[in-house]
């Protein structure tokens, strides 16, 4: 299949409206040609934004045509998860409760991005509360992989995932409080980027566990992930947790190349049952190209990063279940019919909005966080994270990142691990650890499995040391060249 304007790249177009060789408007119906094709088997968006994103098209154009100056992120077509507050813009995250809020305000990266001149095309489903890792806990129903559609696209933030793996957005943003970018753009084929925490403002972002929520972005490429970065970094005096430094400009400095660098090597990851063997291989090949490339290898280890998973599902469900207390019928969304006082009300606005796996979260953070059970659970936890820290600090004294595969396997069949929380929990066992910590890594498609499902291999890095991350995937993608598409693409066209 020839590749249609919504299939190229963000820089690629960039550089094509720049030039007047095509128009943003040209660009945005290419992208909703497509999500006609194909929403509608994906289940990509909760909402769509068409009207609003062809006034957005039409002010870019015009700008180009009085030769005004527009930056990177002008005339693309770009898809928020629906966590992600947009201004008279429905925002759902994905649950029952929130199905008819309407935010009256802009978080800090729509509001930045919109500057810029992006071009929205909708709101991404995602896991209630961007609680899950497939996209099944939904309250609208799962996304399905472009892939292959009886699989899961990952999850919290499949939509984002699939829409940019099936050309429906050019790139997008999603979070990621325990994997929940680089885990969907492993199974999804696309390039997920998680910076340090901080680093992009929380504000207007609906919480699920404050200390853990990161901002991040979905991209065909790795320079598109740092332009994307670039355009919503920096400090947010409206998110107290916000960096104060001033954010770099991360395309500079990409192309420096791997010469030198040094890679530890999670082998004890890669050991761990359940790692599936295309999974290894790719991954143990992507690092024999790193090493092709210059940089040397050895193997690293977090002693305590085997008990971060236990760690985060006890902070995680306890600020979730302090972070959801709001929803109580009277100032958000839904509120279930019927008579009785207001504790009546609040108790069924709550049972009939929120769906299981939320309940479970907020049952689990309620009790680790009740008197007598605080120190020996919530308490614990915030110990081991301590740990898992200070392993990073040191393992970062002999490395300049640390590398392993971003999910322990491709994606899943829907409906394969719904009944089995802990083994659903299992798929960000690689990916938590560096949320604990909120140091930046990326996951970049490394291969295809044997059955033609994409493989994630994950790069992590310092805090605040995005730039070495993104150069070391810039370097490895050039390198492997990893350009299969979605099946569903090709026969569009056949
Ligand atoms: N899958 C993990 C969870 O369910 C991570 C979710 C996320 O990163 N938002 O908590």
């Amino acid at each position: 299949m020839t590749a249609e304007l919504c299939d190229l790249t963000a820089h690629d177009l960039s550089a094509k409206l720049a030039a007047g060789d095509v128009r943003a408007i040209d660009v945005l119906e290419s992208t909703l040609r497509r999500i006609d094709q194909v929403d509608e088997r994906l289940h990509t968006f909760l909402t769509r934004t068409e009207g609003q994103a062809r006034t957005q098209a039409g002010l870019v154009d015009e700008r180009v045509a009085r030769r005004e100056e527009v930056g990177p992120v002008a005339g693309i077509p770009l898809a928020l998860k629906d966590v992600f507050c947009t201004k008279g813009i429905r925002t759902t995250a994905g649950s029952k409760i929130l199905e008819p809020y309407v935010p009256p305000y802009d978080c800090t990266p729509w509001e930045r991005l919109q500057a810029g001149g992006a071009v929205l095309v909708g709101k991404t489903n995602c896991d209630e509360f961007a609680m899950g890792s497939s996209n099944e806990n939904s309250a609208f129903g799962p996304v399905r992989n472009p892939w292959n559609l009886e699989t899961v696209p990952g999850g919290s933030s499949g939509g984002s995932a699939a829409a940019v793996a099936s050309g429906q957005a050019v790139w997008a943003l999603g979070t990621d409080t325990g994997g929940s970018v680089r885990q969907p753009a492993s199974l999804c084929g696309v390039v997920g980027f998680k910076p340090t925490y901080g680093r992009i403002s929380r504000y207007g972002l609906i919480a699920f566990a404050s200390s853990l929520d990161h901002v991040g972005t979905f991209t065909r490429d790795v320079r598109d992930a740092a332009t994307i970065l670039s355009a919503i970094a920096g400090h947010d005096p409206r998110d107290a947790t916000s960096l104060p430094e001033p954010a770099p400009h991360y395309g500079a400095g990409l192309d420096a190349g791997v010469q030198g660098l040094r890679v530890g090597v999670m082998e004890d990851w890669l050991g761990t049952e359940g790692v599936q063997p295309a999974v290894r291989d790719s991954v143990r090949a992507a690092v024999d190209r790193l090493v092709g490339l210059g940089a040397t290898a050895e193997t690293a280890s977090l002693p305590h990063a085997d008990y971060a998973l236990s760690a985060y599902y006890l902070i995680a469900p306890a600020e979730c279940s302090s972070n959801l207390a709001r929803y109580d019928g009277v100032r958000y969304g839904y509120r279930a019919p019927g008579g009785g006082d207001v504790m009546e009300m609040n108790m069924r606005t709550r049972g009939a909005g929120f769906g299981d796996e939320v309940k479970r979260r907020i049952m689990l953070g309620t009790y680790s966080l009740s008197a007598g059970y605080y120190d020996a659970y919530y308490g614990q936890a915030q110990k081991v994270r301590t740990l898992v820290i200070r392993d990073y600090e040191e393992a970062f004294r002999r490395f300049d990142v640390l590398v392993s595969p971003t999910s322990p396997t491709t994606a899943f069949r829907l409906g394969e691990k719904t009944e089995d929380p802990l083994a659903m929990y299992l798929s960000d066992i690689f990916t938590i650890p560096s949320d604990l910590t909120g140091t930046p890594a990326v996951s970049i498609p490394c291969g295809l499995s044997p059955d033609g499902l994409p493989i994630g291999f994950q790069i992590m890095g310092r805090l605040m040391d995005e730039a070495t991350v993104l150069r070391v995937a810039f370097a490895l993608e050039q390198d492997l060249r990893f350009a299969a598409r979605p099946p569903l693409l090709e026969a569009l066209s056949a």
